[in-house]
């Protein structure tokens, strides 16, 4: 069973569209995202519909609970803010209800999907968390790998008998050992932040016992040309280079 695994869309068509080529040549048997479908970009309702037209399970990101709950857009910073409102404004009724009814986590063939941190956290950030966190929210899982979104990096850590390594997470195929717990960064689709403009995403291949990271080109200037045209943030635009 190898599970593609998408995280932070963001509303980033041209990545969306690029990565699912890319999968073609890559092959999985089963699609799945990691919240922040939405947000930033400028293709929201594109993109909801494109996910769903290709039945992806997925789960909710912090731009889904900020369409959600009133109350958690003071959480963003003005700029995030300011493009999930206009967000909201370009979702039909239909996908803006799909959105808000996504779950704050998923076990899908049994792998964790969670937008933040484990067990349900669609907000907490893989970098704000220990050894000790790390420990405490991934020991008691009944998953052995967990994967999360939401900084738009690359990370990996691992625990085995109360031990934390943490690995770099790089392009290309990783070994999973058995035993290990592992939780994994799986980097964004739509606005990575980690320093390689490429959209990224991971296919985890459970027979095999691997994590593979895959980089994908796309047609940025046209992604940038779309989110002035639509008037959100010139950032939005500028943090895609
Ligand atoms: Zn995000």
């Amino acid at each position: 069973m190898r599970l593609a695994v998408l995280s932070d869309i963001h509303a980033n068509l041209e990545a969306f569209q690029a990565v699912l080529a890319d999968l073609e040549r890559a092959g999985a048997d089963r699609l799945a995202f990691l919240g922040d479908v939405v947000g930033y970009g400028p293709d929201p309702e594109e993109c909801v519909r494109l996910a769903r037209g290709l039945g992806l399970a997925g789960v909710m990101g912090n731009h889904e609970l900020g369409l959600a709950e009133a109350s958690s857009l003071g959480w963003f910073n003005p700029i995030a803010r300011r493009s999930l409102l206009q967000t909201r404004e370009m979702l039909s009724a239909e996908s803006l209800d799909y959105l808000i009814g996504l779950p704050l986590f998923l076990v899908q063939d049994g792998v964790r999907l969670v937008h933040g941190a484990p067990p349900d956290s669609a907000t907490t950030y893989y970098f704000e968390l220990g050894d000790q966190e790390i420990r405490d929210r991934l020991g008691d899982l009944p998953e052995g790998v967990c994967l999360v979104g939401h900084t738009h990096e690359l990370h990996l850590a691992r625990l085995y008998t109360g031990k934390v390594e943490r690995l770099p997470l790089g392009q290309g195929l990783h070994r999973l050992e058995p035993g290990w717990r592992y939780l994994i960064n799986a980097g964004a689709v739509g606005q990575p932040r980690d320093g390689d403009n490429r959209a990224k995403y991971v296919i985890y291949d459970e027979p095999a016992a691997t994590l593979e990271v895959r980089l994908v080109d796309y047609d940025i200037p046209t992604t940038m040309r779309k989110i002035r045209e639509r008037g959100l943030p010139e950032f939005n635009a500028t943090r895609l280079l």
